[in-house]
């Protein structure tokens, strides 16, 4: 077994998620007792939402280089980002390592591709919905983006920060998103994916008629596969 290095508490509410599904995965693959191996450093999440609000990516860069470095000094065999928007930083992240960083994007293009979806939704944070960073690991891949119109940049993004990343998942919200993943279906979308770890709390497959891509499981199976090979 290999031991998963995770760089978590963006927040923390989806890095519990992260812990369970890899402890659950163990259990699924190996039986018995067996759990994962995981080291997880969990930063403080105002620290880093502050540097990317002002635009300092060069200090988050630093930040994660340095907490990735830290973990694989402590026997990480690879490392995680458990985030999505984090993965701005990931090329200066992986330059300070030497074990492989699990990239979330390649690891959501993957499963887009194996699912032959050509035209996807594409649900985060206004970073992650409008910059190449992400973007550009999806189009590499021949898949097609839809983000959501005008003011839902703002609305979508506004909920993570200031409800999901809290742990305040409200009904008001998810109606609103419900909403904005409608009409993204109505523009061509042939699936959901929600390219942000929080947002399996608040949209789940049985809320909406499209296949739904959930970031955080996918990276966790792709984690999985690595840690635990059958
Ligand atoms: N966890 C979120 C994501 O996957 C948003 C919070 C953050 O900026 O890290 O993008």
């Amino acid at each position: 077994m290999k031991t998963i290095g995770l760089i978590g508490g963006m927040s923390w509410e989806s890095t519990i998620t992260y812990y369970q599904l890899l402890n659950e995965a163990a259990k699924e693959k190996l039986g018995g007792l067996h759990s994962a191996k995981i080291l997880l450093y969990s930063v403080d999440f105002f620290e880093v939402e502050a540097l990317m609000s002002r635009g300092d990516w060069d200090a988050a860069a630093e930040l994660l280089g340095d907490v990735a470095a830290r973990l694989e000094r402590a026997g990480a065999d690879f490392i995680l980002i458990c985030t999505n928007t984090l993965h701005k930083v990931a090329p200066q992240v992986q330059a300070s390592i030497h074990v492989p960083l699990v990239h979330i994007a390649e690891a959501a293009a993957e499963e887009l591709c194996e699912h032959g979806i050509t035209r996807v939704a594409l649900l985060g944070t206004k970073y992650t919905m409008t910059q190449d960073f992400y973007r550009n690991k999806l189009t590499e891949r021949g898949i097609d983006i839809l983000i959501p119109e005008g003011d839902d940049i703002e609305l979508v993004n506004r909920v993570i920060f200031d409800e999901l990343c809290l742990g305040v998942v409200k009904n008001e919200s998810k109606k609103e998103y419900l909403r904005v993943i409608d009409s993204l279906r109505q523009r061509g979308a042939q699936g959901i994916l929600l390219g942000c770890t929080e947002l399996g709390l608040i949209v789940s497959q049985s809320d909406v008629a499209l296949p739904l891509f959930d970031t955080t499981l996918i990276h966790a199976k792709k984690a999985a596969g690595l840690a635990f090979p059958v």
